[in-house]
């Protein structure tokens, strides 16, 4: 039996975030995962961070986003100084390109960038071009968006680790969490088939296969996979800034390799990657950057976007039982809504009143009438 005062089952970026920050306010925390910690969606995703949220129109939603933004330069800078490893974090900025076939139609999303009072700068013509004589060819018109960021998940996920191991916490991988034992309203402990984790409370950072959990606890959690695909090439010098177009991206890390993505395709867990969307999203990079034309994909992949049926994620108590807090459902943003999620996932840990307005998020809207939902 092993026993803390905080058990985490799920240690992608949301369980490591959450277990370092319990563990910086003296918290004993294990993580248990089925594998090896940090290899599944937070690994996979690109690690776009957006100044705030524009495709979910809950205005909880964006106070999220928002403020997780802000938070990233110290959170990325902390783990930094306690293990040494750099994420690169850092502000790249990103250009909005219309939709191919209407390039009149990217007033609305810029209009609601403006609405969040987030900083944007319409790029036309020459002053498009001039961005990079590289890119945009034949392009007229699209929007800068200063404030955007990115990370280096994978590198993030390595540093997360290194801090949660320096800080005490036990990483308990190939432990696949299949019995719960619950007495009254109480979580009393979760079981592998080596070995049974007991603790006053219980974090669910299952991601895509939080709904599982739900099973077993008797709580409503429709949160499904979404499979997303993306590809990498090495570019010959390094690319400066995100492009996205519509939910197409280019994201490109410091040493001029480029992330190419991504696609949405409700498959369960097929982890498939298909030649032909690797193919669509090559010709989508070249239709942006010529170049990649002629480049060979290093590695392509995919994985599985937490996605609950309202699209928004899942923050608070487990209905019905008190030491059991849910921590999912981040579909496209885990990693940008890393931080803000870190910290009001361990203040609900810790019982201490959260900063934000979790109402969008609570468990308990899957149970309620659907006229309820947000
Ligand atoms: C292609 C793609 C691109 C993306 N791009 C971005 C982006 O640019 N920006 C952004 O912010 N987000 C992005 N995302 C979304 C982001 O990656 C996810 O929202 C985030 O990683 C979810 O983190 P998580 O910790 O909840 O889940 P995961 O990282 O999936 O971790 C869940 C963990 O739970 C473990 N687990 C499952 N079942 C059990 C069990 N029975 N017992 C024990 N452990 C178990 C798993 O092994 C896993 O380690 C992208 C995702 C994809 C797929």
């Amino acid at each position: 039996m092993t026993t803390s005062d905080v058990i985490i089952v799920g240690g992608g970026v949301i369980g490591l975030a959450t277990a370092l920050e319990l563990a910086e306010q003296g918290c004993t925390v294990t993580v248990v995962d089925r594998q090896a910690v940090g290899r599944e969606s937070s690994w996979a995703g690109a690690g776009m961070i957006p100044p705030g949220e524009i495709h979910l129109a809950s205005p909880g939603y964006r106070q999220l986003a928002i403020a997780s933004s802000a938070l990233w330069p110290e959170f990325s800078a902390r783990v930094h100084e306690l293990t040494g490893i750099d994420d690169e974090y850092h502000n790249c900025g990103a250009v909005i390109l219309p939709p191919a076939d209407d390039p009149a139609a990217i007033g609305d999303e810029i209009a609601d960038w403006h609405t969040q009072q987030i900083e944007t700068q319409l790029l036309e013509g020459d002053q498009l071009r001039q961005t990079s004589s590289r890119f945009f060819k034949g392009l007229d018109r699209a929007y800068l968006l200063p404030g955007q960021a990115q990370v280096r998940n994978p590198r993030h996920l390595k540093a997360l680790i290194a801090g949660c191991r320096k800080l005490g916490v036990q990483i308990r991988e190939d432990e696949s969490i299949e019995r719960m034992t619950v007495q009254g309203n109480r979580l009393v402990s979760v079981s592998s088939e080596h070995e049974e984790f007991s603790g006053d409370r219980f974090l669910i950072t299952a991601g895509a296969w939080s709904g599982f959990f739900g099973e077993l606890l008797n709580v409503t959690l429709p949160v499904a996979p979404v499979r997303g695909q993306l590809v990498m090439v090495q570019l010959p010098e390094p690319f400066p800034f995100i492009v996205e177009q519509g939910k197409r991206y280019l994201v490109p890390r410091l040493d001029g390799r480029l992330l190419i993505g991504s696609t949405e395709s409700l498959v369960g867990f097929d982890r498939t990657v298909e030649p032909d969307t690797i193919e669509v999203l090559q010709e989508f990079a070249a239709s942006i950057l010529p170049e990649v034309e002629r480049l060979p994909v290093e590695r392509s992949w995919c994985g599985f976007r937490p996605a609950a049926t309202d699209r928004l994620p899942v923050l608070g108590q487990a209905p019905g039982i008190e030491n059991v807090i849910i921590g999912t459902g981040h579909y496209r943003a885990g990693l940008s809504l890393c931080p803000v999620t870190a910290r009001i996932l361990s203040d609900l840990a810790l019982g201490r009143d959260v900063e934000f307005d979790l109402h969008d998020f609570r468990p308990e809207r899957f149970a309620e009438p659907v006229a309820e939902h947000v």
